[in-house]
């Protein structure tokens, strides 16, 4: 069966979301190669980040689902940049799991980056561009109808879980997974699907020993070519170089 994309329904800052023409409970997920950073003030376009972001949150997707029995949103691959995609509704708690302090964490208390927490630190930002994602607590989610009680604890969980996996992960390769940030998703008829993507924009990856950034923070402070950091990030994954 092929898919043929519909109407565009929502632009972000890395992806388009399309319609399905004929159907009205997947979507087709499109990677763009914009880089954006500080939610939007910093923009770039970054060659072949489309098709490694594809491709690795494709891998870390699957490799999730295989390894804990997490759901996912993902149904098939279309083609480099667009992946087929069960429609759900986003659940507007972005969930971010840490193992060594950096970025936002650092900042807010005053911490050094690089201090490895003695267990794995969970915390929610509310979705929102015009607010900058501010950090909340569950008081706020379920004051403010964005998740329900059960939702949040399904959410901490998987989290957990999806977090060990990565851990796994980027340790037989050499990289120390410092911190990333995950959506969750609705279903019409009640399921919780882990959404949006894995990829090195939404994660924080430092080489072990050098602690070389190999993550979008190249970006963000200027480190060197985000595309160069990507490609390596790709070979280091499938073992072989991105083609043409
Ligand atoms: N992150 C993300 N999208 C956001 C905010 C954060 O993917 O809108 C990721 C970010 O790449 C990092 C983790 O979540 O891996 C934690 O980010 P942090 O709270 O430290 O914020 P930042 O330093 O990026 O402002």
């Amino acid at each position: 069966m092929s898919f043929e994309r519909g109407e565009l329904i929502r632009e972000g800052k890395s992806k388009q979301v399309f319609g399905v023409a004929g159907s009205d409970d997947k979507v087709i997920l499109h990677y763009k190669d914009d880089a954006t950073a500080f939610n939007g003030k910093k923009f770039g376009v970054v060659e072949d980040k489309a098709r490694v972001n594809a491709a690795i949150s494709w891998h870390l997707m699957q490799y999730v689902a295989k390894e804990t029995g997490i759901r996912t949103h993902l149904i098939e691959r279309l083609s480099d940049t667009d992946q087929l995609c069960e429609k759900v509704d986003i659940i507007m708690v972005e969930v971010v799991v840490r193992n060594i302090v950096a970025g936002s964490c650092a900042r807010r208390f005053g911490r050094e980056e690089g201090e490895v927490l003695p267990f794995p630190m969970i915390e929610w930002f509310y979705k929102s561009d015009p607010l900058d994602d501010p950090p909340m607590s569950d008081v706020h989610a379920l004051t403010f109808g964005w998740a329900e009680q059960h939702e949040l604890e399904y959410l901490r969980f998987a989290a957990a879980k999806v977090n060990k996996a990565l851990c796994d992960f980027w340790d037989a390769l050499g990289v120390d997974l410092v911190d990333f940030k995950i959506e969750f998703g609705r279903t019409p008829d009640g399921r919780i699907l882990l959404a949006d993507e894995i990829s090195p924009d939404g994660c924080r990856l430092w080489e072990k020993g050098t602690r070389r950034k190999l993550d979008k923070d190249v970006f963000r402070r200027d480190l060197g070519d985000l595309g160069d950091t990507y490609r390596e990030l790709y070979t280091r994954i499938f073992g072989n170089e991105l083609g043409a």
